[in-house]
C-alpha cells in the first residue's frame, strides 16, 4: 500500500487549462455576471465570441460563434468587451505562480500551460498532490478562477485528461493505465490530429485512440512522416515531446555576419548590410512586430580592432528592408573611413506588436492570442537561429572567425549617445 503511494512516475506532466478564461475573469470582477450567460467579444462592436461562460455553453453557445447566432440559442446572453490587459496581467501572474511548483513551465497559450513535475515528486509528493498544489496557487493569485488539470505521463495525454472534467476538474491518468484509459477516447481529442488526418484514419476504420494504436505504425508514418509517428505514439500515451519552458519574447531582433578577411570594398560591405537589413525586416514581419530603433554596426579589422555603430530612431511602421538599408548606408557614409571590416551587425529594438494593441493580444484574431507562445516555442526550439542575434553569432558556422572578445550585447557598449 505504502509502496503504491510512493511509486514515482517515470515522467509526470500537468496540463493546466483555465476554464472559459476571459469570461471567468469578467464574472470574477463583475458579480452581477456570476451565474449568467456571458459572451466576450472584441470591444463593444465585436461580432464573434472570443469565449463564453459555462452558463452560455449550457445553452449551446460556443467560442467562435457569431453574436446573433449565440443570441438565438441564448436570448439572455450578456455581451462584454474583452479587457486584454487585465487578462494578460492575470495570465502572467498565474504562469509565474506555476513556476513555484516546478521551474519547467511551458506557456502553451494565454490560458494553458504544461508543467513537468517529474523531478518534484520527492519534494511535493505524488503528481496528484502536486496538481492540488498547482490549483491552490492558481486560486490564490487569480482570485479563485476555475481551472481544470490533467495529470499524465506525457503532454498529449495530460492535455486530453484536462479536457475530461470541466470546469474545475482534476483527471489523473497514471502512465501504467494510459493505454487502457485512452482506448475509447475519440482520436480527434489528440492535439495535432486535425480533420485531414482524421479523415485519412477513418478510411482505415479508426475512430478512437485505441483504433489508431492498433494500426501498423507504417500506415501513419508513410503518409505523415514524423507527425504520423508522433500521433501514433500519442494515441497510446507514449509520445516523448518534452515540456519546453518558455523563452521571453524578443527584446530585439538582429542579424550579424562575419566578412571574408580584409574586406574593405564599400560595395561588398553594403551587400552584407543589405542582406542583414532584409533578414531583420523579414523577421519583424514574421513576428508581426515593428521597431522603434535600429542599430547598425561594424567591427573593424586590423589595425583598428574596434566597433563602430549608430543608433537610429525608426517610425513604428511596416518593416521594410530597403528603408533599413538606407539608414545603414547613411551610417556608412558618415562613420566609415575605408578600414577593413570583419563583421556587420543590424539590430532592431524597442519592439512592439504591429497591431498597435497590447503585445500579447493582437486585436482582430482570437487565434493570434497564442502567437507569443508560438514565438516562445519557436525560440525554445530554434532559438539561436530565430530571434537572438548574439547566439546566432555564437552558433555561426564560422565560430573561429569571431573575435573571442565579442560579447552578445557588446554592441550596446558601443552605441554612441
Ligand atoms: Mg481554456
Amino acid at each position: 500500500m505504502n509502496a503504491l503511494i510512493t511509486r514515482l512516475w517515470p515522467r509526470a506532466i500537468l496540463h493546466i487549462d483555465m476554464n472559459a478564461f476571459f469570461a471567468s475573469v469578467e464574472q470574477r470582477d463583475f458579480p452581477e455576471l456570476r451565474g449568467r450567460p456571458v459572451g466576450v467579444t472584441n470591444g463593444e462592436v465585436g461580432t464573434t465570441l472570443i469565449t463564453c461562460s459555462y452558463e452560455a455553453r449550457a445553452a449551446g453557445v460556443k467560442t467562435g460563434m457569431r453574436v446573433y447566432e449565440a443570441r438565438r440559442l441564448c436570448p439572455g446572453l450578456i455581451q462584454r468587451p474583452a479587457r486584454p490587459r487585465v487578462y494578460a496581467a492575470i495570465s502572467t501572474r498565474i504562469m509565474h505562480a506555476l513556476r513555484d511548483v516546478s521551474p519547467d513551465v511551458e506557456v502553451f497559450s494565454v490560458d494553458e500551460a504544461f508543467i513537468d513535475v517529474t523531478h518534484c515528486q520527492r519534494l511535493h509528493g505524488s503528481p496528484e498532490q502536486i496538481a492540488h498544489l498547482a490549483r491552490a496557487r492558481i486560486h490564490e493569485v487569480s482570485g479563485g478562477l476555475p481551472c481544470s488539470i490533467g495529470v499524465a505521463g506525457t503532454k498529449s495525454t495530460a492535455k486530453i485528461a484536462s479536457d475530461m472534467k470541466k470546469p474545475n476538474g482534476l483527471t489523473v491518468i497514471p502512465p501504467w493505465e494510459t493505454r487502457e484509459r485512452l482506448a475509447d477516447v475519440p482520436m480527434r481529442k489528440v492535439c495535432g490530429l486535425g480533420p485531414n488526418i482524421a479523415e485519412f484514419l477513418s478510411s482505415y476504420g479508426a475512430r478512437t485512440c485505441g483504433d489508431v494504436a492498433r494500426l501498423p505504425l507504417a500506415v501513419l508514418a508513410r503518409r505523415y512522416g514524423v507527425t504520423g509517428k508522433y500521433l501514433w505514439l500519442a494515441c497510446q500515451g507514449k509520445d516523448t515531446e518534452p515540456v519546453t519552458p518558455d523563452v521571453a519574447p524578443p527584446q530585439s531582433i538582429g542579424h550579424g555576419k562575419v566578412l571574408p578577411p580584409r574586406t574593405a570594398a564599400a560595395r561588398v560591405i553594403e551587400i552584407y548590410l543589405r542582406h542583414m537589413c532584409e533578414k531583420v525586416a523579414a523577421r519583424l514581419r514574421r513576428y508581426d512586430m515593428q521597431a522603434g530603433q535600429l542599430y547598425v554596426g561594424l567591427r573593424l579589422g586590423a589595425p583598428h580592432h574596434e566597433d563602430i555603430g549608430q543608433l537610429f530612431t525608426l517610425p513604428y511602421a511596416s518593416p521594410d528592408g530597403q528603408r533599413l538599408f538606407e539608414l545603414a548606408r547613411e551610417f556608412l557614409r558618415r562613420r566609415w573611413r575605408g578600414a577593413a571590416v570583419t563583421h556587420v551587425q543590424v539590430t532592431a529594438s524597442q519592439l512592439r506588436s504591429a497591431s498597435g494593441q497590447l503585445e500579447f493580444f493582437p486585436a482582430a484574431d482570437p487565434r493570434a492570442f497564442s502567437r507569443f507562445s508560438a514565438i516562445d516555442r519557436i525560440n525554445a526550439r530554434y532559438g539561436e537561429f530565430t530571434v537572438a542575434p548574439a547566439t546566432l553569432l555564437e552558433r555561426s558556422t564560422m565560430p573561429n572567425v569571431i573575435a573571442p572578445a565579442w560579447r552578445p550585447d557588446g554592441h550596446r557598449q558601443h552605441i554612441p549617445d
